[in-house]
């Protein structure tokens, strides 16, 4: 195992951070459990104190098709998973083509877009190196409980990859900002939007230093240039206490803020 010092305002998609130490953890290695599993960092606020973290290094990106199912690594991008599927006609991973993430990642979020979540697909997970079936995981909106590190994913296949589809999802991304974000910032409580809500409470477009809720997508925390962790946690705390008092509503994150009191898997 090696440490690898990941700058996160360069690695992370919102572009925030600090250099910070990462294990990489290669093929064979006995996975940790007192660290903190991290891959793209696309849904991920990662502060200067984070808790200890580690990566699945490239001997965890490789994809195999096998009998009309898909084994996956946990390190492979889901822009690779993506083409893969074009390349070889593969129906229902048209909806990766924007999402950015590794699939270990993509898999602990339960990754998705309007009707279609990664969980659809799949049929076997190997967790800490030992296969769970889907059916023994507990899983829902943009969550899933796998306490332990996602190594390889196994999933079943049809074919006719859909053109179309791609298209479908584009389009659902046209009010979305490319700033740098991590994605929705909070999940939509039920029969609601984070986004609504966020916009209601006056902070559409507002902006502490470098960072601002996007005036696009009020749901969308940005980063305008060199915004700062503690810029993106008081506009966090600021929309959940405006939409507290005003809706009586607790948002949640769904983006993932790493702080010290984070609980290791
Ligand atoms: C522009 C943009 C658009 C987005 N659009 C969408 C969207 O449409 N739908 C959507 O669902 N999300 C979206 N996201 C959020 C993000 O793409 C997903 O949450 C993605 O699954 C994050 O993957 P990651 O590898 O970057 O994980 P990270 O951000 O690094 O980590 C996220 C979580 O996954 C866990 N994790 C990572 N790797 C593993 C592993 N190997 N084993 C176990 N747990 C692991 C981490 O512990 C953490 O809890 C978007 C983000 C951006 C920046």
């Amino acid at each position: 195992m090696q440490i690898k010092s990941i700058n996160f305002a360069k690695f992370s998609s919102i572009k925030v951070g600090t250099p910070i130490d990462v294990l990489m953890i290669e093929r064979d290695d006995k996975i940790p459990t007192d660290r903190f599993i991290i891959g793209g960092a696309n849904n991920l606020l990662v502060s200067p104190n984070p808790p200890p973290l580690m990566m699945l290094s490239k001997d965890y990106d490789y994809i195999k098709l096998e009998d009309n199912r898909l084994i996956i690594g946990g390190a492979t991008k889901s822009g690779r998973i993506f083409s893969f599927a074009k390349k070889h006609n593969i129906a229902n991973f048209e909806f990766l083509s924007k999402l950015p993430g590794t699939l270990g990642g993509l898999v602990a979020m339960n990754a998705g877009l309007k009707d279609i979540e990664i969980f659809n697909l799949i049929y076997s997970i190997k967790i800490d190196n030992r296969y769970i079936s889907k059916d023994n995981i507990d899983y829902g909106y943009r969550y899933a409980k796998l306490n332990g590190v996602v190594t390889e994913v196994i999933f079943d296949i049809g074919y006719g990859f859909d053109i179309d589809e791609v298209e479908r999802f584009k389009s659902m991304r046209t009010n979305q900002p490319s700033n740098p974000s991590a994605g929705s910032a909070f999940k939509n409580p039920p029969n609601d939007y984070a986004g609504r809500l966020i916009e209601e409470v006056g902070l559409k477009g507002v902006r502490v230093g470098d960072m601002a809720w996007s005036d696009i997508h009020a749901n969308f925390l940005v980063n305008l240039g060199n915004g700062k962790f503690e810029d993106a946690k008081k506009l966090i705390n600021l929309a959940k206490d405006r939409v507290k008092d005003k809706f009586n509503i607790e948002l949640q994150e769904e983006i993932l803020i790493l702080e010290n009191r984070v609980p290791l898997l």
